[in-house]
């Protein structure tokens, strides 16, 4: 299914929220780079999806009343052998939900310079607005995000990476390598056309893209899109 087709899909069916994966599977389609993905729904299909795509894997819920991943347990990291996932399998078919249960298996990224969040909101007013910031603490407590109203140019995209007050931290901070502000850039851009083109979308979150010296990888995605 293209982007048209998974958005007119959930429309239809009443449905705002899409899972991660969908989400991530849209972000590859407009050429945002997401690790490699399969859906599975029993223990057989889990390990050899997680054969085939090569271990390290990670194996996470899905579940539409599972929203906070990782609070309730529905993140498993770094899984390295069959027995690892066999035993991750049956950790995350205990935990409650309503819904029928999925996983997603996918590679597990490598370490990166450091993690970034890049959101879309809507502002009532003026419509989507683009949000930028670097993850974990600087964002929670510090607040320490850049916004602006959609479309942006690239040298918006560019203010809006180097006027956080985090930026040192993309910048070669104590030794570690430069991060790749061109394909943060290009990230910001290909949203930015996403939500000027799909008013239907409402609110999106990379939480996180792990950013390199070279490229960056999204590892989690939330979209929702508005009510009728
Ligand atoms: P939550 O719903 O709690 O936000 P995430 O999917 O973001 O769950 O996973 C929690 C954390 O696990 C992420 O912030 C990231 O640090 C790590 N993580 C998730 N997916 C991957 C992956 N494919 N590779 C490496 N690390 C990952
Ligand atoms: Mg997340």
């Amino acid at each position: 299914m293209n982007i048209t087709e998974v958005i007119k899909d959930k429309i239809e069916s009443n449905q705002t929220v899409l899972t991660e994966f969908e989400s991530k599977q849209l972000l590859q389609e407009i050429g945002i780079s997401v690790p490699v993905q399969k859906l599975t729904t029993s223990k057989e299909e889990t390990i050899s999806a997680a054969e085939e795509i090569g271990f390290p894997i990670v194996m996470k819920l899905m579940a539409e009343d599972v929203v906070h991943k990782s609070d309730t347990g529905a993140v498993k990291l770094n899984l390295k052998t069959k027995e690892d996932v066999d035993k991750a399998y049956d950790d995350l078919m205990s935990i409650p939900s309503q819904e029928e249960k999925k996983i997603s298996v996918q590679k597990m990224a490598d370490e990166p310079i450091t993690e970034l969040i890049i959101g879309m909101t809507t502002d009532p007013q003026f419509g989507p607005a683009l949000m930028f910031g670097i993850g974990g603490i600087l964002v929670e407590l510090l607040e320490d995000v850049s916004f602006r109203i959609a479309p942006i140019t690239e040298y918006d995209a560019n203010e809006m990476i180097h006027e956080i007050k985090g930026f040192p931290i993309l910048d070669g901070y104590r030794g570690k390598p430069k991060a790749d502000i061109e394909a943060i850039v290009e990230v910001l851009m290909k949203i930015s056309d996403l939500v000027t083109k799909h008013e239907e979308i409402n609110e999106m979150d990379l939480n996180p893209v792990f950013i390199y010296d070279k490229g960056l990888i999204c590892v989690d995605a939330r979209i929702i899109l508005k009510k009728d």
